[in-house]
């Protein structure tokens, strides 16, 4: 089932009719009318309770699910320097995440929804990232230098890919974001102490601006 690679077809950019009716079902944090026209969605930051909720499969594959999709790419690229996004993110909690290592080149937009990783190199590497949620801060992060995964794409057909470098590193990144895990608990403790004057500003723009609990 999942022997099939991944084509290298761009994603499908072409806009759709604005979808009427219930949106796809995304928790509480879902933006209005999230997946019914395109849009740039918001960013919330570290520490947002969309970043640390369930995310769920994704079960319906239809025209909602692609002008999302759609979104998170206009999101990403709005934002400037980002290069990945993952559905919770922008308050929408499903297991779905997306990302473009080459920003100017719109044929390497890359999709995974419901994606897994069955299997990882034990050798691993620490690297500096960055994370769209946590702006102006950075942090380095040991991780696999491969992996293996399976996803469907915004069609629900399979596909397997094991993926290495730099881009299995952004894979990571943005998979932990589906299991509700943000780059600084991958940290050292030494790591976690350098950049804890970021987070502790964070949390109290966060704070400012939000009524409900953080999720730290
Ligand atoms: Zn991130």
């Amino acid at each position: 089932m999942f022997g099939k690679q991944q084509q290298k077809e761009p994603f499908p950019r072409e806009e759709l009719p604005p979808h009427e009716g219930p949106s796809l079902d995304a928790g509480p944090y879902a933006p209005e009318g999230f997946d019914k026209r395109p849009q740039k969605l918001g960013v919330v930051n570290y520490p947002h309770p969309a970043l640390r909720a369930e995310n769920k499969l994704v079960t319906e594959f239809d025209g909602r699910l692609k002008q999302l999709v759609f979104n998170l790419f206009e999101t990403m690229y709005a934002v400037g320097d980002g290069i990945g996004l993952a559905a919770p993110q922008v308050g929408v909690n499903l297991r779905l995440m997306v990302y473009n290592p080459q920003l100017s080149d719109k044929t390497q937009e890359t999709v995974f929804v419901n994606p897994k990783i069955v299997a990882f190199s034990s050798s691993k590497d620490r690297k500096e990232e960055f994370c769209m949620s946590f702006p102006r801060m950075s942090g380095t992060v040991e991780r696999p230098i491969w992996i293996e995964v399976e996803a469907v794409d915004w069609t629900g057909t399979p596909f397997s890919r094991r993926i290495e470098g730099f881009e299995a590193r952004l894979f990571q990144h943005e998979y932990d974001h589906l299991d509700g895990i943000v780059f600084p608990d991958r940290m050292t403790a030494n790591g976690k102490l350098k950049v804890q004057g970021s987070l502790n500003f964070l949390v109290s723009d966060y704070k400012r601006n939000y009524d409900m609990e953080p999720a730290l």
